[in-house]
């Protein structure tokens, strides 16, 4: 899989956020990078800086190395950016979202769903039975939907997904 600047982007916004774009694009193609240059040079304040990198670092995007400043006497931390971890982390993150698509496609396909009309509840038969068919919410007579496009939408969905992680 190649890592391009959109597959980087995709991985770090879902584990982290977009915030921490700016650090791992600054880390691009740099080796062991000091905190305390990272903040200088992005403008941000050292303890931004380190909590960006350490939430980084929770899903290995970002990895560092102590070392003690012979002048300052204190230790330092120096960055990397883990480029080799992002096609892992994107196959993750594309089997976790296709495993609760196919949960939910199982559970729409299990079963009848019933939807008070004013779209506060949905709920399955048993638990309609136990509201008598009316809405906890709004006392509204909750109906039965039918639920094939959203069957659909799963299905084509879970397609999609599928032929994504096939094609990287
Ligand atoms: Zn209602």
């Amino acid at each position: 899989m190649r890592v391009t600047k959109k597959l980087i982007e995709d991985v770090v916004q879902e584990l982290v956020g977009e915030e921490a774009l700016v650090i791992v694009f600054y880390l691009r193609g740099k080796t062991k990078i000091s905190e305390f240059i990272i903040a200088e040079e992005l403008d941000l304040e050292i303890h931004k800086t380190r909590n960006i990198l350490y939430r980084l670092l929770e899903h290995n995007i970002v990895s560092f190395m102590r070392k003690k400043d012979k002048i300052k006497g204190w230790y330092i931390c120096y960055w990397d950016f883990n480029e080799h971890m992002i096609p892992y982390l994107s196959e993750k993150i594309n089997s976790e979202q296709l495993a609760k698509l196919q949960e939910r496609l199982d559970r729409e396909n299990s079963g009848q769903f019933y939807l008070c009309r004013n779209a506060c509840a949905r709920m399955d038969f048993e638990k309609a039975v136990e509201f008598n068919f009316k809405c906890p919410e709004c006392g509204e007579i909750m109906n039965l939907q039918d639920n094939a496009r959203t069957i659909e939408f799963l299905k084509q969905r879970i397609k999609e997904l599928s032929n994504q992680a096939k094609s990287s």
